[in-house]
């Protein structure tokens, strides 16, 4: 530890401006792997060194040196003898070689060797001075006691040496099998991640500091903020709650349609608290491997518990916390122990222990209701699309790093995107840096805005798809007939723009209807008109050319849920009456079944269908009755839009005066 103090001083000293250094941290558990590799070290050197001063001598050579009496003393091992000659005694070694030469005369072969080894000794002999140690490998030989003892030699048994037995016969392949281990496997989790790490938890258990976002950076949802504010004070002074015997909440759920800053909210709170935050979403959480999952859970909150006061948050917990169902299969029994872990975890921790979990969804139907009650996440906040004055707070968010023109006006923007969430609008404050970016301009002027706001809601245009000229007339009745009856009705929302630019996947034309304000109730001549709107373009088709094309499938299409819509929910056929009847997903159900059923018998299924088709029928017929009646505008309105493509408001509302005056100017010249 100390170690690791000094190595940081200097360098402090040497440069003060720097960050604080990065002192790597030392594993000290690591560190006991190296004992045993220097133990082994150690005595593989010493094993090598005594065999620099030592001589390895054939076995006959030794025998040779005990019967001349030249063998100081040694020591018999099992498998080795060592031990010391010393020849400066003199002895019979003379009369050996004696001997020998009779042997070579007997066979010349054997003899060149001999004479060989002879002059190799002779040569060693010389470095190896009269007296040396020596090691030889021990043969079987049943009368070496009585030679050793004849030769006067002192000598001894040696029993094996524990320590250095266990070394070679344990300690050396265990630790060569341990190394090939080690190394395969890093191998093999390198190959297929994740598999050596089954049940460690790999969610991002790395605490978030500080998330850099606070609550100024979330514009609108003040209902939301202030709600999150106590969270906050929690984190911040608990005791404040705790003298007071007050429980805060364990768990609090925002719930909101996706793009409403669900997210960004609960980093916000984070970054205001100034806790540790982890994050993680539902589902990280799911995975193929059982049982998992819960051992996520488990880390997660020990790990939380640990670092108390701190926020855990789970985004889309939808994944994780759906209704547990009678569902078979892996994904769906992982998806429950899962769960189950969450729940208990949920009730174990205490409340006040500063660990608080925040979550988010957009499917709050399908959570499960076990999740939601009180002590779980009991404290459930709706984050909305923002309202007028939200957008333009969020716009406004948006607008702080971008140059914006002194034309700008942010609350004119506002209000044209009704029902926008803060992403679109995050969006489009992007789409208008980027267009004007396009242009080469240094700042961004409403223009790029206004248009930036056509690309998000209607699609990109489409210059490239190239039309015909009889489609395209098609398309400009089409829409011209859209915004017609649309001028005509009191109370649909006023034409902001029509064109006949392709954007998007399908659309060959748009006619943009723009409320002035936020809505949320609508009656029931609103929907009547707005559904004459709709179906306006094939009227138009209709009128100018007795024949309709596939133009319409869309307008059929939200027409015809509109109208349903009227009669099964909203009680607005008299036939029908007050019964609502929809699809409704059953409690009892598993979700992912297709056919919900409908809650009502086969003869109100038909009413309903008579109903709605009596509906469209109606405003159909009255929409092309508008439009007779105006037919000179419409060729107008087509006309004027082949030419220019696209017509904004204000020339839409003047074609409009400047023919109605003509047509009454006209009509009194009649009378
Ligand atoms: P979700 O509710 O789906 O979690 P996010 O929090 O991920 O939505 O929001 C996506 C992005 O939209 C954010 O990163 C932010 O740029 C923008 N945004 C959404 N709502 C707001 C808001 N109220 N204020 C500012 N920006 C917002
Ligand atoms: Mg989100
Ligand atoms: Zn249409």
């Amino acid at each position: 530890m100390s170690d690791s103090k000094k190595d940081t001083t200097p360098q402090k000293n040497g440069s003060p401006e720097r960050e604080p250094v990065h002192v790597p941290k030392v594993n000290w558990r690591s560190l006991w792997w190296y004992l045993p590799l220097a133990v082994l070290l150690l005595w593989f050197w010493q094993d090598l060194y005594g065999s620099f001063n030592v001589h390895t001598i054939p076995y006959s050579e030794f025998k040779k040196y005990v019967s001349a009496r030249q063998v100081q003393e040694c020591k018999v091992k099992v498998s080795e003898i060592i031990g010391i000659v010393d020849r400066s005694t003199p002895g019979v070694v003379q009369q050996q070689t004696d001997s020998k030469s009779d042997v070579e005369s007997e066979s010349p072969t054997i003899s060149d060797k001999k004479v060989d080894s002879q002059t190799n000794n002779s040569t060693q002999d010389d470095k190896r001075g009269s007296r040396f140690q020596f090691r030889t490998v021990r043969v079987e030989d049943p009368n070496l006691v009585e030679e050793l003892v004849a030769s006067g030699a002192n000598f001894s048994g040696v029993r094996p040496g524990f320590f250095s037995q266990f070394l070679i016969y344990w300690m050396l392949p265990l630790g060569i099998l341990f190394l090939l281990w080690s190394f395969l496997s890093r191998r093999i989790s390198t190959v297929s991640q994740g598999m050596m790490s089954i049940g460690k938890s790999k969610a991002k258990l790395i605490a978030d500091k500080d998330t850099g976002v606070t609550f100024r950076d979330v514009a609108g949802c003040d209902e939301a903020k202030y709600e999150l504010q106590e969270v906050i004070d929690f984190l911040q002074n608990p005791e404040r709650y705790t003298r007071l015997g007050a429980k805060i909440p364990k768990g609090v759920l925002l719930l909101g349609p996706p793009g409403t800053g669900k997210t960004l909210l609960a980093r916000a709170v984070a970054g205001e608290a100034q806790v540790p935050f982890y994050s993680l979403s539902g589902s990280e959480f799911v995975e193929m491997f059982v049982g998992v999952g819960a051992a996520r859970v488990r880390d997660l909150f020990d790990e939380a518990t640990k670092n108390a006061p701190c926020i855990v948050f789970i985004d889309e917990l939808d994944a994780i916390g759906r209704q547990r169902s009678t569902h078979m299969g892996v994904v769906n029994d992982e998806r429950e122990s899962t769960l189950n872990q969450l729940l208990v975890e949920m009730d174990g921790f205490e409340a006040n222990v500063g660990v608080i979990l925040l979550s988010a969804t957009n499917r709050p139907e399908v959570i499960d209701r076990a999740l939601l009650r009180a002590g779980r996440f009991d404290r459930q906040i709706v984050v909305d699309d923002p309202d007028i004055e939200g957008r333009e707070a969020i716009l406004k968010v948006h607008a702080r790093n971008k140059p914006l023109a002194n034309d700008v006006n942010l609350q004119t923007i506002a209000k044209e995107t009704p029902g926008l969430s803060g992403a679109d609008l995050a969006n489009i404050m992007n789409e208008a840096a980027l267009l004007s970016a396009r242009r080469a301009s240094k700042t961004i002027f409403h223009e790029d805005i206004e248009r930036a706001v056509e690309k998000v809601v209607a699609g990109p245009e489409r210059k490239s798809r190239r039309m015909q000229d009889q489609e395209k007339e098609r398309v400009a009745y089409h829409e011209s007939g859209h915004a017609l009856v649309a001028a005509y009705s009191e109370h649909v929302d006023p034409v902001h723009k029509i064109s006949i630019i392709p954007r998007g996947r399908a659309a060959l034309g748009y006619t943009l209807q723009l409320p002035t304000d936020d809505q949320f109730l609508m009656t029931k001549t609103e929907l009547l008109e707005r559904l004459r709107g709709l179906l306006g373009g094939r009227a138009a088709e209709d009128v100018k050319y007795d024949e309709v094309s596939t133009g319409a499938e869309n307008d059929l299409e939200r027409a015809t849920t509109m109208a349903r819509q009227m009669v099964c929910m909203f009680g607005m056929s008299e036939k029908v009456g007050l019964v609502h009847c929809t699809r409704r997903e059953s409690m009892f159900m598993p979700m992912d079944s297709a056919d919900g059923h409908v809650d009502c018998s086969e003869s109100t299924a038909k009413l309903i269908d008579e109903e709605v088709k009596q509906l469209l029928d109606t405003a159909y017929k009255d929409a092309k009755q508008i439009l007779t009646d105006h037919r000179d505008q419409l060729e107008l309105v087509a006309s004027q839009l082949l030419t220019r493509e696209t017509l904004d408001a204000e020339t839409f509302r003047g074609l409009l005066q400047q023919d109605s005056s003509e047509v009454s100017g006209s009509n009194k010249k009649n009378h």
